[in-house]
């Protein structure tokens, strides 16, 4: 079984030249492809095997499951309808902390920060807003040592994400991209543009779809106490019960889904939380022994390691590099964004 995960899919947006996104065109065209070579699973098999820990059918080895993380408006405006047309099903993977906090998550602010701004740009401007004493003990040194000035945007902006998500301490980080946020982005109009509301979480649910827990903060857990990590997974499982009029299934995807964003506590934590599947963002297919052996720790493919699931940048229109044999790298794709 191919489990494919999805970040920002949209028409081309405006005002942001760097954005990464998958254009709507080329979900539909990947969807043909999908269909056409590999067919999806059905929903109804799909959960009657998780709940009854039975097999697959015949038909699932090479059958796709489609997985959509982060709670964006996206994915009830074009996916949603777009799946529907179709006959299709998803996993939608919603952190929930963004409807407590009214902020973006950090990695989306991330993401628009530098997808109005370009990478060099937003490195200089966080390298203005940070100090090596505000860095976690072990990268100080690394930190120190190198100069980012002169970057390509792409390269840059590989920086600026790493020394938010794995560098700063906390506090910091949100400091740092408080006031980035403040000097170069409207946030109240980004949010409402950006999430899908809790009612619509409902929407999702009553409308087959399967609605699972992203954590709440979106942290890297590897990060946390264990005591932290509960936290962002009961919390999370809490809201979206209530939003979604009850989840029935339990499902979880790791922020990020490397293999070292998560550990063994986390694994455990989940399986305690009732959490029946948890997907992680190893790139390969899903087994029957995966379901059976290790189905709190479930491989995913990135969208854009697939024809038509390369990411478009700002305006560029749909199909001018739809990358039918390429395997464009992670960080270059829709799929991997964060
Ligand atoms: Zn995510």
């Amino acid at each position: 079984m191919k489990v494919l995960y999805y970040h920002y899919v949209r028409p081309a947006p405006a005002d942001m030249p760097h954005f990464r996104y998958l254009h709507l065109e080329d979900f539909r065209a990947q969807l043909d492809f999908l269909g056409e070579n590999y067919g999806f699973v059905e929903r109804a098999d799909f959960l009657t095997a998780v709940r009854d820990g039975t097999d697959m059918p015949q038909s699932v080895p090479q059958s796709v499951v489609l997985t959509f993380d982060d709670g964006f408006r996206d994915h009830v405006d074009y996916v949603l309808p777009e799946l529907e047309r179709r006959g299709l099903w998803g996993m939608f993977f919603i952190p929930t902390g963004m409807y407590e906090s009214g902020e973006l998550l950090a990695p989306h602010r991330a993401h628009h920060l530098l997808g109005a701004h370009g990478g060099a740009d937003m490195l200089a401007a966080l390298q203005e807003r940070i100090t090596p004493d505000m860095l976690a003990n072990e990268h100080r040194k690394e930190f120190s040592e190198n100069t980012y000035a002169g970057q390509d945007n792409d390269s840059a902006t590989a920086e600026f994400k790493r020394i938010l998500n794995y560098f700063l301490e906390p506090d910091a980080r949100k400091t740092a991209l408080d006031s980035l946020m403040v000097d170069y982005c409207d946030e109240a109009a980004l949010f409402e543009a950006l999430y899908m509301k809790p009612v619509e979480i409902r929407l999702l649910a009553d409308k087959g779809m399967v609605v699972g827990s992203h954590s709440v903060s979106h942290p890297v857990f590897s990060t946390l106490s264990p005591k932290e990590q509960e936290r962002e997974i009961i919390d999370s499982f809490d809201f979206l019960e209530e939003a979604s009029g009850g989840l029935g299934l339990r499902t979880f995807c790791y922020p990020y889904g490397h293999s070292h964003t998560y550990d063994s506590d986390s694994v455990r934590l989940l399986g305690e939380s009732g959490c029946r599947l948890a997907f992680t963002a190893e790139h390969r297919d899903v087994t029957a022994d995966d379901m059976t052996d290790a189905p709190l720790e479930l491989p995913r493919h990135d969208c854009n390691t697939f024809a038509h699931g390369r990411a478009s940048y700002g305006p560029r229109r749909p199909g001018e590099d739809k990358g039918e044999d390429k395997m464009a790298s992670e960080d270059a794709g829709a799929g991997g964004v964060s």
